[in-house]
């Protein structure tokens, strides 16, 4: 098994494949003052198994586009949204984010919860502008420092996982470049990365391990996600994701 298919298989029984939680997302949703005199239509892109998807679908007269390249996660999606009514709201589409096979103007919302980093905020920001109509909502997470200095120690290993992390003043300067008003931003409390994302993933590791026969590509999944979470336990009060609301100008 390759390590794609153990990831998958980790994180596809989980609620969300990042940090969140229904009441942030419900907040990003006021933050934006979305025009609910009409359906929406709106993509929720790196949508993995849909926790944000699902929500926007019960909350919102709304046509949702679920996009992510992992069709186990699209699958996933589908069989929750039948759980919960919402299935006719919602279509799935496999495919990158990168090509995305959208019309200019075809959105009124573009949301996407822990994946723009995929792509980059800034290529991400910049390149799904056109898909929203003028005046449509972009409701972006990311990984955002919560303050200007930080140690050594946490600075090389965000330096070296994704470079673009940066303090909100610096993505809300490249929102406000890339044709967009801000509208709104948050930051993602702590119970959002442990009750919501960690806790549940750490319970799943000793069934995982299990499954995969403790092979050494299991353990070194297992263990990456332990760094990844010890690191956040000691460092938490200098790094969270910041939820940034913004209007197509
Ligand atoms: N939004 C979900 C949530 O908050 O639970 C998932 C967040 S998870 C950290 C990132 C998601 O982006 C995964 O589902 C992954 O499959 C998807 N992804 C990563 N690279 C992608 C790409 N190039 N195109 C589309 N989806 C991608």
């Amino acid at each position: 098994m390759d390590d794609f298919q153990l990831l998958i298989d980790l994180h596809r029984p989980a609620k969300r494949q990042g940090p969140g939680g229904d009441t942030e997302t419900k907040l990003a949703m006021e933050l934006a003052g979305l025009d609910l005199s009409r359906p929406l239509k709106i993509a929720d892109i790196g949508c993995g198994t849909g926790a944000s998807t699902i929500l926007l679908a019960r909350e919102l007269d709304a046509d949702i586009t679920a996009v992510d390249f992992l069709q186990e996660f699209l699958d996933e999606l589908q069989i929750r949204a039948s759980e919960q009514g919402v299935a006719d709201r919602i279509t799935t589409l496999n495919c990158s984010m990168d090509a995305l096979p959208f019309d200019e103007g075809e959105f009124d919302v573009i949301w996407s919860e822990g994946a723009i980093y995929n792509i980059g905020f800034e290529a991400g920001v910049s390149t799904w502008r056109r898909f929203l109509k003028p005046g449509g909502k972009l409701i972006v997470s990311e990984i955002t420092w919560l303050s200007a200095t930080r140690p050594a120690e946490l600075q090389s290993h965000w330096h070296s996982e994704y470079p673009e992390i940066d303090v909100a003043s610096a993505k809300i300067g490249i929102v406000e470049r890339h044709g967009y008003s801000p509208q709104g931003y948050f930051v993602l409390p702590v119970h959002c990365w442990l009750e919501d994302y960690y806790r549940p993933m750490q319970s799943r590791f000793d069934a995982f391990l299990e499954r995969h026969g403790h092979s050494n590509q299991a353990k070194a999944i297992v263990d990456a996600e332990r760094h990844e979470i010890a690191l956040y336990e000691r460092f938490r009060d200098y790094y969270s994701y910041g939820v940034y609301v913004a209007k197509k100008v």
